[in-house]
């Protein structure tokens, strides 16, 4: 096992790095940025290293500094957390270069699984639905005129490496599909500094199910079944929950192998997650894999009772997966709110400043992951997630409720949050009956 891990990260994410690292003997040595120097989180390190200031590129995304910092602080890993640099196979590859354990998948299973394109072809091979559509990347536009008329329209236009709901254009017609292929390329080359893309079907009406997965070096890979996260906002998730709601268990149990299988098929150690959208049918169709640990693992390490942070940690130091298939079954349901610092009745303006008041919920089922407390001043560099507020109950009815009791009990102030947007949903009666699209919560927020 790892004496020493560096956590190229920052806020919640970093905590529960050190959490896990510190249930495992591990020596912890968390990096920072000036804007996070007062950070209370970083009292938990064994070690901090200032590795630049409060813009990212000159910190959290400077591999330079932060493998400097591994090297001073002679580590013999690296947790990149999510965000930030933990999708980049260069920084995998630097990692190994320098002898330095990267806690996640190798450059060579990322370069299969975090490219759409060839991800897809994976997943074809390892009988994981997909979209209809190109093969591969598009390189004329006649041939993306003939797979759209194949397919039918409406069709949407992916970057191979596009991310963060960027790099996406939704066509309608064959006129449109025309004008944008060529716009699309240039967009992603400079975007992405890949200028490939390719079409899929459009789905006009979805849920957004995924699929947690886990891998070791020993070639065993397991899923731990699905969240729905279909609470959306500008294509950033909102609310997730385990298991998904209103789901065909025969259908959901077909889906979560295959998404096992291609991980395994891709050599793929650490955790990863297979998106999928499903339509109305029930039909799956795979979005992409992210080659990391995500926001919402909480909630399927509620279900599960299995430490996604702590699994991913021992793989990465070549232990042998924990677990076995037959050993992970699924125990009540579990809900996430993600608790941003905005004022969501002012177009969720981000609301950056000092916590005066910081009243914690807690009780039975009640899991709070945050960086946060009274005294902490919310920097304006970074994203606007100050915590999530996780609960575990028996139904997803005793779930909702138990969330609405914890988000009454939870009080931060004098910068607003999205508590009393949360609240509202708890009791949103569409909600309660589970299975809203991802479109809902655009829709609500305009009426
Ligand atoms: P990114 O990596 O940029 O997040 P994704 O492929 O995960 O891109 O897609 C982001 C979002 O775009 C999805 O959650 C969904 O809302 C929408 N989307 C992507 N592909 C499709 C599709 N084929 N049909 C309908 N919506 C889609």
């Amino acid at each position: 096992m790892f004496q020493r891990v560096l956590i190229a990260n920052r806020g919640e994410i970093a905590l529960r790095i050190m959490r896990a690292c510190k249930e495992l003997n591990i020596e912890t040595v968390c990096v920072y940025s000036t804007a996070d120097k007062d950070a209370p989180y970083l009292k938990h390190a064994d070690e901090t290293i200032c590795i630049g200031p409060g813009p990212s590129k000159d910190s959290y995304l400077n591999i330079s500094r932060i493998i400097s910092a591994a090297e001073l602080a002679d580590v013999d890993a690296i947790h990149p957390g999510y965000g930030f640099l933990s999708e980049r196979a260069d920084f995998s590859e630097i990692c190994r270069e320098c002898k330095i354990e990267f806690i996640g998948p190798s450059p060579e299973a990322m370069g299969k699984l975090g490219d759409k394109v060839e991800a897809k072809r994976y997943a074809r091979a390892a009988k994981v639905p997909v979209f209809p559509g190109s093969e591969g990347a598009i390189e004329e536009v006649e041939e993306a005129v003939e797979v759209a008329a194949e397919i039918g329209y409406p069709v949407i236009i992916k970057a191979a490496a596009g991310g963060g709901g960027r790099g996406m254009r939704i066509c309608r017609n064959e006129a449109t599909l025309r004008t944008n292929i060529s716009k699309a390329q240039q967009e992603a080359q400079a975007a992405f500094g890949n200028g490939a893309v390719f079409i899929e079907k459009f789905l006009e009406h979805a849920r957004h199910v995924e699929v947690q997965c886990i891998g070791d070096k020993h070639g065993n890979a397991i899923h731990l079944w699905e969240r729905d996260c279909s609470m959306q906002r500008r294509h950033q998730k909102v609310i997730e929950e385990a298991p998904g709601p209103l789901i065909e268990r025969k259908k959901i149990e077909k889906v979560c192998e295959a998404a096992a299988k291609l991980i395994k098929s891709a050599d793929y150690a650490g955790a990863a997650t297979v998106e999928f959208l499903m339509d109305a049918d029930q039909n799956f169709y795979m979005l992409e894999v992210n080659t990391r640990v995500q926001v919402e693992h909480p909630i399927t390490e509620m279900i599960t009772g299995v430490d996604i942070v702590k699994a991913s940690i021992q793989v990465a130091a070549g232990e042998k997966l924990p677990y076995k298939q037959k050993d992970i079954q699924v125990n009540g349901h579990a809900i996430e709110c993600r608790i941003n610092a905005e004022d969501h009745t002012k177009n969720f303006m981000p609301s950056a400043g000092l916590i005066e008041t910081y009243e914690a919920p807690g009780g039975l089922g009640v899991r709070m992951d945050t960086h946060v407390c009274a005294g902490y001043r919310v920097p304006p560099n970074y994203d606007s997630m100050i915590g999530k507020l996780i609960v575990h109950a028996e139904t997803r009815e005793a779930a909702i409720t138990r969330a609405l009791r914890a988000l009454n009990e939870f009080e931060v102030g004098p910068i607003k949050t999205t508590i009393p947007l949360h609240t509202e949903l708890m009791q949103n009666s569409d909600f309660k009956k589970g299975g809203v699209d991802i479109h809902y919560l655009e829709r609500l927020l305009k009426d």
